[in-house]
């Protein structure tokens, strides 16, 4: 069974994600790092993609699209999938859910709750160490924390109506989170 993560940005759903990799063996597939790749790719696309993601919009639904269904339908790789940061709105869901039904895949979904001014704290700091240009000042992460609140909260709603999500609280130290975490997908 294949998991899809939501949490607010700054909730710490990436560093979760890849802890869940490590140690159950599952596949990234990691939204924003995928298309972070296309942005420095030096290509028109990549040019695209770049301005989107350093202004905080989300990326057209095409290219996010066009890229997770390039991953997830190679029947080659038998492991299942961790979702960071897909689906990010409605029409992204409908084309996810259909997208696992014709690959035959199944999911449940995490929730990652976290306070919202903590969350900004957590990412200023990872700004100065990971170097993201779309996360060094907080207006482009306010407006991101938008996007999630008025986009990718109906999502979770959708998939919370159809009994798919686990909430986890993001509160504490990443090994006290993980085991909340372990907990959800066991
Ligand atoms: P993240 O690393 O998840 O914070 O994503 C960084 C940026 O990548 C976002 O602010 C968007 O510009 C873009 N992005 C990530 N996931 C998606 C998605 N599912 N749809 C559109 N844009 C996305």
């Amino acid at each position: 069974m294949d998991i899809v993560l939501f949490g607010i940005q700054g909730s710490g759903k990436g560093t979760q994600a890849k802890k869940l990799c490590a140690d159950l063996g599952y596949r990234l597939f990691e939204a924003g790092g995928e298309l972070r790749k296309i942005a420095a790719s030096g290509t028109e696309l990549g040019d695209t993609v770049k301005s989107y993601i350093d202004a905080g919009h989300l990326v057209p639904f095409d290219v996010i699209m066009n890229v997770v269904k390039g991953v997830v339908c190679d029947p080659s790789d038998k492991r299942p999938f961790i979702f960071d940061g897909i689906p990010r709105d409605v029409d992204q869901m409908r084309a996810f859910d259909e997208m696992m039904r014709d690959c035959k895949r199944d999911f449940r979904a995490i929730e990652i709750t976290v306070n919202e001014e903590a969350a900004m704290r957590r990412i200023l700091g990872r700004a100065k160490t990971e170097g993201r240009a779309d996360d060094a000042n907080e207006e482009s992460i306010r407006r991101r924390m938008k996007l999630f609140h008025e986009k990718t909260e109906p999502v979770i709603a959708a998939y919370r109506a159809a009994g798919k999500v686990t909430d986890v609280d993001g509160e504490g130290s990443v090994d006290e989170v993980y085991r909340h975490v372990k907990n959800a997908v066991a």
